[in-house]
């Protein structure tokens, strides 16, 4: 049987979870449990849907085709499914050999490197960009898509070097966000500071949405 993964979502594009049109693909499962994480409906190792790695390179493909600059994994904790997100990015890599363009893979995970074994830190060599480190509430940020400062982004490639150069440090006056309507109701792409959050809730409840079904406070 082909490798499968716990998916929780997918989305094209993200435009606030790395440089450019982005597929976003979120695994589900996590038991890091980190006080404060606005993804707690990705914590369940029952939920989400087990997925055939061809059929996400199926979907990474349309989005390559559609003019994506790169793919975005995130959670949950991708490498709580290690092997199986190595055979993924793998099979992307081949997707990706076949264009003209530079199309990087940025990988989220709660681990900070030393505390990988083999299989983690194979699926994690597999990404031109790695952002490690688990979400600390007590560590607020304004750098770029990380959630708190303490959350590293380590480029591993001479692509993530090159592409990721000025984003390493950089702390803009306004971080990306990205609000999307799912058939579970709002959630969020992107890594928001806690004023944004707050006004984010006092604007839904302004237009009358209600601000409990929302991923980011299950
Ligand atoms: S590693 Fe990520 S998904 Fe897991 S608890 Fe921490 S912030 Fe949430």
């Amino acid at each position: 049987m082909s490798a499968r993964l716990r998916i929780s979502r997918t989305h094209y594009p993200v435009r606030a979870l790395g440089p450019g049109h982005r597929l976003g693909i979120w695994l589900q499962g996590c038991t890091l449990a980190c006080k404060g994480c606005m993804s707690r409906d990705t914590w369940s190792a029952d939920g989400g849907t087990e997925t055939p790695v061809e059929d996400l390179a199926a979907l990474w493909q349309s989005a390559v085709d559609r003019g994506a600059a790169g793919l975005t994994v995130s959670g949950g904790e991708p490498l709580q499914q290690a092997e199986s997100l190595a055979a993924f990015l793998a099979a992307a890599d081949e997707i990706r050999r076949g264009t003209d363009r530079d199309l990087d893979f940025l990988l989220y995970t709660g681990y900070d490197e030393d505390e990988l074994d083999e299989p983690r830190r194979a699926a994690a060599a597999r990404a031109d960009v790695v952002v490690y480190g688990r979400f600390d509430v007590a560590q607020p940020t304004d750098l770029v898509w990380r959630g708190s400062a303490n959350q590293r982004m380590v480029p591993q490639s001479a692509l993530g070097r090159h592409r990721y150069a000025e984003f390493v440090d950089c702390a803009p006056a306004r971080g990306p966000l990205q609000l999307e309507a799912g058939d579970d109701g709002p959630w969020i792409i992107g890594t928001p500071r806690r004023a944004a959050l707050r006004t984010l809730d006092r604007s839904m409840k302004d237009l009358g949405l209600d601000v409990t079904e929302v991923t980011w406070r299950r």
